[in-house]
């Protein structure tokens, strides 16, 4: 497959496509969402007086993560909530790490709770989730709203399962009756957004770390999701002419230049010349994930507010 700009847009012609793929951009999206927030979130502290907390767990120092978790925090800024670091030290036991969560969960002020990811492994995921009340979870990663969401209930969602959706059904792309192909099957990711997929009516496959002959399947796509979290995974030979991309993917990788940098799942320069529409890494899927959590919570914090 031809890589480089000229080789994609030679491509795309040859195809009758667009020179160049429609760049499907999570940022503006992001501003519009946290500029109703902004208003929506002094609102709610005109209403009952204060303003609510999102309370990060973070256990343990991890680079990546720690880059991730600023993020979030500026994002908090922007909208007008606080933001809470709770950092717990990598060495501490699992009911040590309950404990603080379940303080949080009896805390009136934290509205909202995450758990940063990757924990070190000592801490057992499963009992970590469990602690959590599940209507502070803003992250949907509870049994409970796990089992809601796999039901079609109200519940909370995974922040960028649903981001991979909201990008595609914001930027006007239709997913009914369409072919949708979804390469992962994480409980935070993959397997959120394909119920998600399911529930707009694609037509959906999940493919594995297990799937035989990726690309047989992925070349069906009309519609790739893909979060494996393997730069490079998907080549433009993999991929059908005119699908539409959604690249989850945050990797970081060496710039060649002694410096590092963040690349997706998908070869990019070998998908364009093939593909209609995809998702750029940085600048998809990411930024459209902390809009979309900040807007649970001003959910939850409405919900807690009205039961009290
Ligand atoms: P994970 O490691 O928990 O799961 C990866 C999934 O990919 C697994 O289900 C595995 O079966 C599948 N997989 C791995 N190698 C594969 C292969 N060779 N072929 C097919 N399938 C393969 O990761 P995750 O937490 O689901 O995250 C996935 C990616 O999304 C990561 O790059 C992560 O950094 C990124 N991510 C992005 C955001 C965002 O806001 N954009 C948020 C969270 C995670």
């Amino acid at each position: 497959m031809s890589g480089g700009r000229d080789g994609a847009a030679l491509l795309n012609a040859d195809r009758g496509l667009a020179s160049e793929p429609r760049l499907l951009l999570g940022g503006p999206i992001a501003t519009e969402i946290r500029a109703g927030l902004a208003e929506d979130f002094a609102a709610f502290k005109a209403r009952w007086g204060k303003v609510p907390t999102l309370a990060i767990v973070l256990v343990g120092a991890d680079a990546p993560s720690a880059v991730y978790l600023q993020q979030i925090l500026r994002s908090c800024q922007k909208v007008g909530v606080d933001g809470r670091l709770v950092e717990i030290g990598g060495d501490v036991t699992p009911d040590a790490v309950c404990e603080q969560i379940e303080r949080l969960n009896a805390d009136p002020s934290v509205a909202g709770i995450i758990v940063q990811m990757p924990l070190p492994s000592h801490i057992s995921l499963r009992t970590v989730i469990d602690s959590i009340d599940p209507a502070k979870d803003i992250d949907g990663i509870h049994p409970r709203n796990a089992g809601l969401l796999s039901l079609g209930y109200d519940g909370f969602l995974p922040a960028t399962a649903q981001a991979s959706v909201e990008i595609l059904k914001r930027s006007g792309i239709e997913i009914a009756g369409k072919r949708v192909v979804v390469v992962g099957r994480s409980n935070v990711v993959g397997k959120p957004a394909a119920l998600l997929l399911i529930r707009e009516h694609g037509t959906v496959t999940v493919l594995h770390s297990r799937t035989r002959d990726l690309g047989h399947h992925t070349r069906d796509a009309e519609i790739l999701v893909v979060a494996a979290g393997k730069p490079g995974l998907i080549t433009g030979e993999m991929l059908s002419p005119g699908a539409v991309v959604v690249d989850v993917g945050i990797n970081v990788v060496p710039d060649g230049a002694g410096g590092e940098k963040l690349v997706g799942d998908v070869d990019f320069d070998s998908a364009r010349g093939v593909v209609s529409a995809i998702t750029p890494v940085p600048g998809g899927v990411g930024p459209l994930t902390n809009a979309l959590l900040l807007s649970h919570l001003l959910q939850a914090a409405t919900d807690q507010e009205a039961r009290r």
